[in-house]
Parts: structure tokens; C-alpha cells; sequence
């Protein structure tokens, strides 16, 4: 699984710091794909606002090119809700605003660890059972986990 990286604020170094300490290195995962056209799952991290979401649309958009199953993960309080920005005039209330979000990893930041638990929960369906993540494979997800830092589902990938 290719990984498209957007990073949009401060959540981005904490998927980052994932990646340079070697948090991802176990899944089978390329962490920071440069085309979208080849990437499976698109992680949004910070914040989506007026100006940029066209932009965090357009990648999604040309990651349908393959015609592979999508995903989208928001990683972090912004990505997921507008976080502490909320009720600017100038951000969206979440990357579901302008894209089909299939998991959210709360916090904000959520610790890189956050990503890597999410991650592997989207890759194993047993483990996505376990941890409230949805089924890649297309089976229906379960609900998701009340623990602040569990990822949690959001829908099916599409
Ligand atoms: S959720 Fe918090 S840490 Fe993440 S981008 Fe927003 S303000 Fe920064």
C-alpha cells in the first residue's frame, strides 16, 4: 500500500516522526509515495481550510486514475473536525468536508504511535477487527473504539 502523504500543519511532523523512527517500518507500506496515481490511501494531516481544499481534492481525484480501491485517513484533531480552529472563517470542519473519510486517528496531536496502531488496523482486517478499523477487503467494519488514541472508522473505503 502506497501512502499520500498531505501535510497541512503541525500533525504532519508526528506522522513524520512515525516514519523516521521506524514506527512503520514492520507494515507493508511505502510511507510517502510521490504520485498520486499510484497511492492507495491518502493521510490528511492538519488543517483543511478554504484555500487548500481544492488542492487535498484534487490529489484524492487523481488517485481514482487506477481505478484501486481509495482510502482516506485524517490524523488529527484538524484533519478530523477544523480542531482548534474550528470557527475560523477560513477552515473547514474536517477533511470529510471535501473527501470520503474512512478513518480517523484522534488528538492533537495524536502520537505518532496513533498512525502506525491505524495503519495496522487498516492492513490486517483481524487486527481492524480487534481495533475498530475498517476491512480492506471490502467486509463491513466494526464500530469504533472509545480509546482517545485507537483509530476509529468513519465508513467503508470506496
Ligand atoms: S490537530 Fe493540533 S497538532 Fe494537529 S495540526 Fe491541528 S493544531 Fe496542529
Amino acid at each position: 500500500m502506497r501512502i499520500l502523504h498531505v501535510p497541512l500543519a503541525c500533525c504532519a511532523l508526528e506522522y513524520l516522526a512515525a516514519v523516521d523512527t521506524g514506527l512503520l517500518r514492520e507494515l507493508p507500506v511505502e510511507p510517502l509515495a510521490q504520485d498520486p496515481a499510484s497511492a492507495d490511501i491518502l493521510l490528511v494531516s492538519g488543517t483543511v481550510t478554504r484555500a487548500n481544499a481544492p488542492t487535498v481534492r484534487a490529489l484524492y481525484d487523481a488517485m481514482g486514475a487506477s481505478g484501486r480501491p481509495r482510502h482516506v485517513v485524517a490524523f488529527g484533531a484538524c484533519a478530523i473536525s477544523g480542531g482548534p480552529y474550528w470557527d475560523s472563517y477560513a477552515v473547514l470542519p474536517g477533511a470529510a468536508s471535501v473527501l470520503p473519510v474512512d478513518l480517523v486517528v484522534p488528538g492533537c496531536p495524536p502520537p505518532p504511535e496513533g498512525i502506525a496502531e491505524a495503519l495496522a488496523g487498516l492492513l490486517d482486517p483481524a487486527a481492524g477487527d480487534a481495533a475498530g478499523a475498517p476491512d480492506l477487503t471490502g467486509s463491513t467494519g466494526s464500530t469504533g473504539s472509545s480509546d482517545r488514541m485507537s483509530a476509529s472508522p468513519v465508513g467503508s473505503g470506496r
